[in-house]
């Protein structure tokens, strides 16, 4: 069976869920028994999202293989418990990198370089080499942006061309659209999706099925509405409606036939029957639990919740396998004074610090450090937390004042944590930093050994700091355990103290591997010990069973 292609465009407005919608559609196929991946084309000129701020672009998923990515890959593979890597997702920039630096190697043979043909055809090859990997059945492509859009017209084409270049039959184009209710009106209203459609075939790409988000069901007249307009089927209008959890789309996309109805156009052999017991019972879990409690997220990014994306989703996961729904408390460090944290995390029975960079909000982290440490309520720090929390140690614990790392100060007498030596002469900012999956030797009898119950794992990086071998001597004197370590080049990567009821600092990324059937297990272990801390304290919260909405 030759590899086939679907496309996913949006239309009308941005953030429809059109990576939701990819991910669910991949997860139905996979459980029909398909190899499935996805991949994200972003129509901005950044090379990657790397170098942006997280403000500007949410999270960005670091893969196995180190490449800094969009943060839809995180719910691909949380979604297909699949590897990503960097081929799964292109960039505008990076197209126009490639083919610039073919036209200095003189590449194009003296040719005029333009966007068409070179820059579609480049983007065709991105598109095919996943195809032309052999490892998969189907290979989904989600268009970013909205149709209609400057930027995504060279995206456009090349997936027209790439329909007649591989066959029709081998593609299929869905195309994600919002049907909106106009209250006033008391109708639903179809003309935006008609628009978009119209733009996208000017273009020369119809869709064969369309999925529209949707507030209110759509009733048999609105799909034969929509249908008859947009030149599809009635069976292919799919109805989007708002979920519980962005983990029962793909339950509802199974209920309005959407898998069904890629596999009879596509032509595709699968089983007969989608394997969704576990999804089904994660589902469950996640939206009847049997209790709630708080855990609070100390960074500074907190307005922009996708900063933090793969955090929130491992809590779902880790949650789920806990039976109680965690609650994300977002605490904005640059706020926190010792003055307020009591106040700041009152009625939290967790806390974690998050990664960042640059040192702002660095002093409140550290005050939420030395608050969960000093008060044993379980604390988890991840990349700059845990960055923050063997400062704490060496200025609270050791008594060397003014500790620090060199990423906020130069200067300082205790570099506690210091700049990698392989980083120092690096000039350039993109993808420079220690990225990608290493290996960590975790020390039996620790929290890790205990949560992971491996001696070694493989977990993600993305960091250009870390604890000064030279000085991390006194902070062993004083009680701090060095837990995990990178075998090759002897790098600190868990931090833990014994005598506290769970505290971990991570210098990876273990929120990145956190996926619905694999919950990442130092996640579940700190809701484990978060959900004692409830209990113990009287902070736990039972729920009435009424299935409470998670997202
Ligand atoms: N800024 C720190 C470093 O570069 C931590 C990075 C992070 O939290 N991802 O080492």
């Amino acid at each position: 069976m030759s590899t086939k292609y679907i496309f996913v465009t949006g239309g009308v407005t941005s953030s429809l869920g059109k990576g939701i919608i990819c991910a669910s559609l991949g997860r139905l196929l996979v459980a029909r028994g398909l190899k499935v991946t996805v991949q994200k084309l972003d129509p901005y000129i950044n090379v990657d999202p790397g170098t942006m701020n997280p403000y500007e672009h949410g999270e960005v998923y670091v893969t196995d293989d180190g490449a800094e990515t969009d943060l839809d890959l995180g719910h691909y593979e949380r979604f297909l418990d699949i590897k990503t890597s960097q081929t799964n997702n292109v960039t505008t920039g990076r197209v126009y990198y490639d083919v610039i630096k073919k036209e200095r190697q003189g590449a194009y043979l003296g040719k005029t370089v333009q966007v068409i043909p070179h820059i579609t055809d480049e983007i065709q090859s991105h598109v095919l080499k996943l195809g032309e990997s052999g490892e998969y059945d189907v290979v989904i492509v989600e268009i970013g942006g909205t149709v209609g859009d400057i930027e995504s017209l060279p995206y456009v084409e090349a997936v027209r061309q790439l329909r007649y270049n591989v066959g029709r039959a081998n593609t299929l184009s869905i195309h994600l659209t919002l049907v909106p209710y106009l209250a006033a009106a008391g109708e639903l209203k179809t003309k935006p999706t008609q628009h978009s459609v119209k733009t996208l075939s000017e273009s020369g790409l119809q869709p064969d099925i369309l999925v529209c988000r949707s507030e209110h069901h759509l009733d048999a007249s609105i799909r034969n509405k929509v249908a008859r307009f947009c030149n599809v089927e009635n069976e292919d209008v799919i109805e989007s409606i708002d979920a519980r959890s962005i983990y029962e789309v793909p339950l509802l996309m199974q209920k309005e036939g959407l898998d069904t109805r890629v596999i009879e156009k596509l032509g595709l052999k699968t089983d007969k029957e989608a394997k969704l017991d576990n999804w089904i019972g994660f589902v469950e879990a996640v939206c009847n639990p049997s209790g709630e409690i708080k855990i609070a997220l100390v960074g500074k990014y907190v307005e922009h919740h996708d900063s933090y994306k793969s955090i929130v989703e491992a809590f779902i996961h880790a949650g789920a396998v806990n039976d109680c729904k965690v609650k994300v408390v977002w605490v904005q460090s640059d706020d926190l004074t010792p003055k307020n944290i009591g106040t700041a995390l009152s009625g939290v029975s967790g806390v974690l610090v998050a990664p960042g960079f640059g040192g702002r909000g660095i002093d409140g982290k550290l005050t939420a450090v030395k608050y969960a440490r000093e008060n044993g309520v379980p604390f988890f720090g991840i990349c700059l937390g845990m960055q923050c929390a063997v400062i704490e140690y060496a200025r609270n614990v050791c008594g060397w004042d003014g500790a620090n790392s060199t990423e906020f100060d130069d200067n300082t007498e205790y570099p506690i944590i210091d700049i990698m030596h392989d980083q120092k002469d690096i000039e350039n900012m993109g993808g420079t930093m220690r990225l990608g999956k290493y290996k960590c030797k975790v020390k039996e009898g620790s929290y890790a050994h205990k949560a992971y119950g491996e001696d070694i794992v493989e977990e993600r990086h993305r960091h250009r700091y870390e604890v000064n071998n030279n000085l991390r001597y006194k902070l062993t004197e004083e009680g701090m355990s060095f837990t995990g370590m990178n075998p090759e080049r002897d790098l600190v990567e868990i931090v833990e103290i014994a005598d506290h009821p769970w505290f971990v600092g991570v210098q990876f990324h273990p929120e990145l591997r956190s996926t619905v059937n694999n919950p990442q297990p130092l996640f579940v272990d700190f809701v484990k010990a978060s959900l004692k801390y409830a209990k113990t304290n009287e902070l736990y919260k039972p729920s009435k069973k009424t299935g409470m909405p998670v997202n």
